[in-house]
């Protein structure tokens, strides 16, 4: 809790220390070797496994349909993309091992980082809201219902997983059905079609899907879904759709992780105004969450 900054902490922080961390050649330039990120059995913190150990046995078929039903309606608020930023700023993801700073602190690290390597605009804005589903938790519900690593459910669990010995306590994975290579699902179905693990992608693809090119939905929703794009578990139940948009998502999860080097101070007073305009752009001045 205590490490939690406020924007206008982070402010006074650039403003004291005058900023010029973002000024290098290629912005993933992380402190940390890339086989470092994700670690998550030698170091990974007691808490990490918790979370998981929590998600894993929850995610079943029958609980991601039931979420599917209560948020789909986007009923549970009306704001702007920056009001959603401002809840956001309270929030510390408890299943990352690789950072401890505030989640929109993540969303300038991601966005700068694909604006430095000259990406378009549409791009580096995805960058910038792809984590804002996480808003989810104000609306009352447990972290593992909303952050961490998504896959999907219906089907047998792959190995792949991460931490996925603790499935084996996931109701689900007791029921034959649910326990064959494709379960309720046809080859090569499309991922539209399947059933994810419910969190901050699939919720924010609804509240988003009017406004944004198909790439940037896509990236939204499925940029949980490491043992797809890091390492091609599922592919029996990609189409020529997925197969399509799989090279977005592998290039987005480079961003959106190695961005992450804590430390590294943003000058946001300076960045805002082009943020500010790209979201005007793009959404309307509220949106239904
Ligand atoms: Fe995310
Ligand atoms: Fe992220």
């Amino acid at each position: 809790m205590n490490k939690k900054i406020s924007l206008f902490t982070l402010y006074v922080i650039v403003t004291f220390l005058g900023s010029t961390a973002l000024g290098t050649e290629h912005y993933i330039s992380q402190t940390k070797p890339e086989d470092e990120f994700r670690d998550f059995e030698v170091n990974t913190p007691e808490q990490v496994k918790q979370f998981y150990y929590q998600k894993h046995v929850n995610q079943t078929v029958e609980y991601v349909l039931s979420q599917k039903t209560k948020y789909a309606p986007l009923d549970k608020a009306y704001m702007s993309i920056w009001d959603a930023f401002k809840v956001l700023d309270s929030l510390i993801d408890e299943s990352d091992p690789d950072t401890a700073l505030p989640q929109i602190y993540h969303a300038f690290q991601t966005a700068e980082a694909l604006k430095k390597d000259g990406h378009p605009e549409w791009l580096i804005l995805t960058g910038f809201i792809h984590d804002l589903g996480k808003i989810l938790t104000t609306f009352g519900e447990p972290q593992w219902a909303v952050v961490g690593d998504i896959y999907p459910v219906g089907c047998s669990f792959s190995e792949k997983i991460v931490l996925s010995r603790f499935l084996e306590h996931n109701p689900d994975y007791h029921n034959p059905v649910y326990q064959t290579k494709y379960g309720i699902y046809q080859p090569q179905c499309g991922l539209r079609n399947v059933h994810m693990a419910w969190g901050h992608d699939e919720y924010l693809y609804y509240v988003v899907k009017d406004y944004l090119p198909e790439e940037a939905l896509y990236i939204i929703r499925f940029h949980s879904f490491f043992a797809l794009h890091k390492d091609g578990a599922y592919d029996y139940l990609m189409d020529d759709y997925d197969q399509k948009m799989l090279a977005w998502l592998k290039l987005f999860s480079r961003y959106d992780l190695y961005s992450k080097a804590d430390g590294v101070v943003i000058d946001v007073a300076a960045v805002m105004p082009y943020y500010q305009e790209l979201v005007a752009e793009f959404f309307p001045e509220k949106l239904c969450w």
